[in-house]
C-alpha cells in the first residue's frame, strides 16, 4: 500500500508548527513540514524531532510559482498525489504599520489570496489522486466582519452561488487596483487588507472544487498567541491547531463538512 502524505504550507512557525505537531502524532502517513526559509524550516523540524516526532521537510515558498510547480511534481512522483493539504501560510501587517495602505493591499493579498489560489490550482489534482483528500483553508473570522463591512452590492456577489473563479480574481485585483488611487471605500470595499483575504478565501469555497470526491473546508483558528497576532491573544497556537487538524483528518467515507466555514469545530453561517 502507498504511504499516505500531508503538506502544511508556511509551518516553521505559529499556528503551522503546531498543526504539523498535531498531525506527526495522529496522522497515518508522512507529514511534511514546509517552509519559505530552509533554516527556519529545518530548525523547526528539528524542534520536533527533539520531541520523537518524524516530521520531514520540504522547501515550498508560496509566492514562488516554480517552488509551487516543483513540490507538486516532488509530491506526484514520490508519494502519487497529497492526500491532506493545509493552506496555512499567510501575512498580515500590524495595526499600526505604517506602510502605505496601497501597499499592504498588494503584499497581502499577493501572498493570502493570489498565490494561496496558485496552491490550490496546482495541489487540488494531486488531492483528487487520493481516495479520501482533504483541504482545509486556514481562514479567519475577519471574514465575516469584512463581509459586512462591504457595500451591499459587493456582498451580493460574494454571497451569491454563480460568482465565478474568474469574477472573484478579478474583484481582487479591483480591491488591489482602487487602493492605489485611495478609491476603494467609495468603491464599497473596506479599509482592511488582511480581512479581504480571508473574505476571498473564505468565498472561493463556495464555489471551486465543490462537486469533486474530497472535502475542502475554511476554518478560523481563533485568536492564537503567535507572532502574528501577539502575545496577548488567548489560545495557544496548540489551541488554534484543533479545528485545521480536525477538518485534516475528517475520516475516511465522511461526506461532511465540505465547502463550509468551521469553527471550534463547528460549522457556522454567514
Ligand atoms: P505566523 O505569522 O505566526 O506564521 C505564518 C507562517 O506563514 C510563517 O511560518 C511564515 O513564514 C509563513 N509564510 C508567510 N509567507 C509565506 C510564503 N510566501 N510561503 C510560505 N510560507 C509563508 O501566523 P499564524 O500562525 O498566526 O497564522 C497561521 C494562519 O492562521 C494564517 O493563515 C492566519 O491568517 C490564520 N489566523 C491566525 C490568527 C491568529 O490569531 N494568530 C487568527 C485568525 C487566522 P516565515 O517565518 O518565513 O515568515
Amino acid at each position: 500500500m502507498s504511504v499516505r502524505v500531508a503538506v502544511v504550507t508556511g509551518s516553521n512557525d505559529g499556528i503551522g508548527l503546531a498543526i504539523v505537531r498535531a498531525l506527526c502524532s495522529q496522522f497515518e502517513g508522512d507529514v511534511y513540514l514546509t517552509a519559505r526559509n530552509v533554516g527556519r524550516g529545518q530548525k523547526a523540524v528539528e524542534s520536533l524531532i527533539s520531541e520523537g516526532l518524524k516530521p520531514k521537510f520540504l522547501q515550498l515558498d508560496i509566492n514562488d510559482l516554480n517552488s509551487i510547480t516543483a513540490a507538486a511534481a516532488f509530491f506526484k512522483e514520490s508519494y502519487g498525489g497529497v492526500d491532506v493539504l493545509v493552506n496555512n501560510a499567510a501575512i498580515a501587517f500590524k495595526v499600526n504599520d505604517t506602510v502605505p495602505f496601497d501597499v499592504q493591499a498588494e503584499v497581502t493579498l499577493r501572498t493570502n489570496f493570489f498565490s494561496t489560489r496558485d496552491m490550490l490550482t496546482h495541489f487540488m489534482p494531486l488531492t483528487q489522486l487520493c481516495v479520501s483528500g482533504r483541504v482545509v483553508n486556514v481562514s479567519s473570522f475577519a471574514a465575516l466582519y469584512t463581509l459586512r463591512q462591504c457595500s451591499p452590492a459587493l456582498q451580493q456577489r460574494f454571497r451569491s452561488t454563480d460568482i465565478t473563479e474568474d469574477e472573484l480574481v478579478g474583484l481582487m485585483q479591483q480591491f488591489v487596483d482602487e487602493t492605489k488611487t485611495n478609491k476603494h471605500q467609495q468603491a464599497g470595499w473596506p479599509q482592511t487588507a488582511y480581512g479581504v483575504k480571508t473574505l476571498s478565501l473564505f468565498f472561493q469555497l463556495q464555489f471551486r472544487f465543490l462537486n469533486q470526491s474530497i472535502l475542502l473546508n475554511s476554518c478560523c483558528p481563533g485568536w492564537v498567541r503567535t507572532n502574528m497576532a501577539g502575545p496577548k491573544a488567548p489560545k495557544s497556537p496548540e489551541e488554534g491547531a484543533d479545528t485545521p487538524v480536525y477538518l485534516a483528518l475528517l475520516p475516511p467515507g465522511a461526506t461532511e463538512p465540505h465547502g463550509k466555514f468551521i469553527s471550534a469545530r463547528k460549522v457556522r453561517e454567514w
